[in-house]
């Protein structure tokens, strides 16, 4: 049984994005910039938008967190994204969720412009990856994808259950996994009988934000499973959607938490900001 660890996968993503930041300044007297946006003062969210921050500075980004008001209106908002979207020193924004409940997602989305929607949750960036365009890609299933191709696993030709189809999460990795040529089950909670179709399954990917909701009666002997779940735990131990204790014994690979499909998610935002960056010089 391998576990899948993220750091490697992580360092060699960084590593790289590194590089290409030093290159980048050298040509064009400037550092790739990632603004994030916080509206409010969520605790978890503030922790977030700092690790980004201290990422980006990291890997030699230029990095601002514009920090406004729990009470600020959705237009105000929406006025600030627009001179971000105007400034060429600007290459990736990112709004920090959630918001606060005046903001409705269903508008959000569209605010930051897709060539610097690091996130990749606008429409026109959805909609290219649903048709297999080349586009900003959703950090977390990306992170996914990196992760199984660094220890050499191959979706093509296989049966993958993706159980979540949340906008963030489930639904892109379905157009990912589709993308690379595996046979796609999108569960989500209505799906009838699960672990018949999770028992077929070469790979099983557990999105659905329910703690040890999968456990060894659900997996296939010699599959290959990743765990998006993250949940604190009674004993507040930090724990995924999948029951490892009891999976580790069936599977042929598995991703810890801590430790696994996490570390990627950063890691990936900080190449969409890369990308973003030359994608946009390209363009000038
Ligand atoms: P979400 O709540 O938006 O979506 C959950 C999905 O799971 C839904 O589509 C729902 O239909 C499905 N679902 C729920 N219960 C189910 C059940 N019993 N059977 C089958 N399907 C079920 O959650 P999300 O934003 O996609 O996040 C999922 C989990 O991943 C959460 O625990 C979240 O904290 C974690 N997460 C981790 C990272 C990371 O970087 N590690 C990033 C994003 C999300």
């Amino acid at each position: 049984m391998i576990t899948l660890f993220g750091k490697p996968v992580a360092e060699s993503i960084q590593k790289s994005v590194q590089q290409r930041a030093d290159l980048f300044f050298k040509k064009h007297r400037r550092k790739p910039k990632l603004v994030v946006v916080l509206v409010g003062n969520d605790p978890a969210s503030q922790i977030y938008t700092r690790k980004k921050g201290e990422a980006a500075l990291q890997l030699g980004f230029d990095h601002e967190t514009l920090h406004l008001l729990q009470t600020a209106s959705p237009s105000e908002v929406r006025l600030h994204i627009e001179k971000l979207n105007n400034d060429p020193t600007v290459d990736g924004i990112l709004i920090q969720r959630p918001l606060p409940t005046a903001f409705s997602e269903n508008e959000v989305v569209f605010w930051v412009h897709p060539e610097k929607d690091v996130d990749a949750f606008h429409p026109i960036n959805t909609g290219k990856l649903a048709l297999g365009l080349p586009c900003l890609q959703p950090c977390t299933p990306t992170g996914i994808m990196a992760l199984l191709s660094y220890y050499k696993i191959s979706p093509a030709g296989k049966l993958v259950s993706v159980i979540g189809r949340s906008s963030i999460v489930g639904r892109p990795m379905g157009s990912l996994l589709l993308r690379a040529d595996a046979t796609v089950f999108q569960c989500h909670s209505k799906t009838p009988h699960l672990k018949e179709i999770t028992n077929q399954s070469d790979i099983v990917i557990v999105a659905a934000g329910k703690m040890a909701l999968v456990d060894d009666s659900y997996l296939k002997s010699g599959a290959v499973v990743v765990d998006v779940g993250m949940h604190r735990n009674s004993q507040n131990k930090v724990v995924g959607d999948v029951d490892f204790e009891k999976a580790q014994n069936k599977v042929s690979a598995i991703t810890p938490v801590p430790g696994g499909v996490g570390p990627m998610t950063i890691a990936v935002l900080m190449k969409n900001t890369m990308d973003a960056a030359e994608m946009r010089v390209g363009a000038a």
